[in-house]
């Protein structure tokens, strides 16, 4: 029969199951993850749900009661660990083997490791699933001195969630600038600014070559004369693709499972969707990997259109969010190679402004700060193709509806 298994249970799985039932599938849907959780938002790990407003009920992307009423088969709890294409079989790791019509690959990120001795000590933590959480929250509840080991967006929101529960928080980072990856050093001056005035001490230029157990509590030592106590230590240094199953299945493997614009592999039965694709953005007109939501979202979409035989290519714009404090950060589109920044209102001083980026003149991106109207302007006109006028733009005086040229 038309059997569709999907390996992973999270953001992309979560759509492509839902959506497949929506767009008419009549076959079997299997889902195996291998958390024992259903599939929830992964973004309020470090922001709601580290802080303690929110809980895992909260957070659950579907109630258990959808997947039942649409038919959708959840194992969780259980691991893929082939995939046998000659026969279309999956094999998991419970020693079951499952046939498939079609299949997905889900498999998403995993955290990656900081090569150090000490990152597997107790009180050290990576922030990617719920447990990891728990077990935050439960040290956070005595501790009083965090160390956080990167100046990315989730080690940000880390500390600004603890923070927010009064402990001592101190952001290692060891490019010149928090954000580098990512944004203009304007916005990582910015970010920069917030934290120490919310209390969250920014070291930048700064390695940690190790973490040692010094009695009951932690010290990081770090390339700077300082070494840095702490009662917990947390690490966000990016992740890396689970690319494994599909790499020994012997599908092309780019920057994570090389698909196409409807999301099928190198094999056409085998979709991949989520932050582990290596796919073609047809608005920056070059490959990339993305580890956003709506990403996964809107690939789960085209894939579930595509095995329905009503095919929608991919083609959205890549957007982000992220939440610091009271700060509401909105980015659309792909900033990466700017070669000029344009701030709209004030980012020395102020909470509320936005940086809009351009390469050769052209507009490529948006970071709007507690600037919504910024964000959904900069969205629509990336996704219509239009240009800014940078003057026009540095000039908060003028609507931005006549901004465009
Ligand atoms: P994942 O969420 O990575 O899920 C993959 C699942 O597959 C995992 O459960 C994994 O264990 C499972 N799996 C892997 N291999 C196997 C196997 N062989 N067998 C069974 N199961 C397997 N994005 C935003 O857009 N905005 C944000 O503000 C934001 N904040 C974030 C904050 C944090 C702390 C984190 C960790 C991520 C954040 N992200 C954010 C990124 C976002 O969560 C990811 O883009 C999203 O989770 C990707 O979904 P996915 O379904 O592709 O993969």
């Amino acid at each position: 029969s038309d059997s569709v298994i999907i390996i992973g249970a999270s953001h992309a799985a979560a759509q492509t199951s839902v959506s497949l039932r929506q767009a008419g599938w009549a076959g079997s849907i299997t889902v195996i993850g291998d958390e024992d959780v259903l599939p929830y938002h992964r973004p309020p790990l470090s922001k709601d749900f580290l802080s303690g407003q929110k809980s895992i009920n909260d957070i659950l992307i579907r109630p258990a009661e959808s997947y039942e009423t649409a038919n959708i088969d959840m194992k969780l709890g259980v691991r893929v660990g082939a995939i046998n294409r000659k026969d279309k079989t999956v094999l998991t790791d419970d020693g079951e083997t499952l046939p498939y019509e079609k299949l997905v690959l889900t498999t998403g990120a995993r955290i990656r490791r900081l090569p150090v001795p000490g990152e597997d000590l107790e009180n050290v933590f990576y922030l990617r699933d719920t447990d990891d959480v728990l077990a935050i929250k439960d040290k956070a509840k005595t501790a009083k001195r965090a160390v956080i080991i990167g100046g990315g967006y989730i080690g940000l929101e880390t500390a600004a969630s603890l923070r927010k529960q009064g402990l001592e928080v101190t952001v290692l980072e060891a490019m010149p600038r928090i954000l580098q990856r990512v944004t203009a050093p304007v916005m990582s001056d910015f970010y920069k600014r917030v934290h120490m005035e919310e209390g969250v001490d920014i070291l930048e230029n700064v390695i940690a070559s190790e973490i040692k157990k010094d009695g009951d509590t932690l010290s990081v030592l770090t390339s700077c004369d300082k070494d840095m106590p702490a009662d917990l230590v947390i690490i966000g240094i990016g992740v890396i693709p689970n690319i494994e199953l599909a790499q020994a299945a012997g599908l092309d493997i780019g920057n994570g499972i090389e698909v196409n614009e409807f999301c099928q592999t190198s094999d056409p039965e085998i979709y991949a969707a989520g932050d582990v694709t290596w796919h073609y953005n047809t608005i920056y007109g070059r490959h990339v990997r993305l580890e956003s939501v709506p990403n996964a979202t809107e690939q789960g979409k085209v894939i579930a259109s595509h095995m329905t035989g009503n095919a929608k290519p991919y083609n959205s714009l890549p957007w982000f969010w992220s939440d610091q404090f009271d700060l509401k950060l909105q980015i659309a589109g792909l900033s990466t190679d700017f070669d000029d920044v344009i701030i709209r209102g004030d980012s020395s001083t102020g909470r509320s402004f936005a940086a809009y980026y351009f390469k050769d003149d052209t507009f490529i991106a948006v970071d709007a700060v507690n600037a919504p109207r910024d964000f959904m302007f900069g969205k629509m006109s990336l996704t219509k193709g239009l240009n800014l006028d940078k003057t026009k733009i540095a000039d908060i005086d003028i609507d931005l509806k006549l901004t465009v040229v």
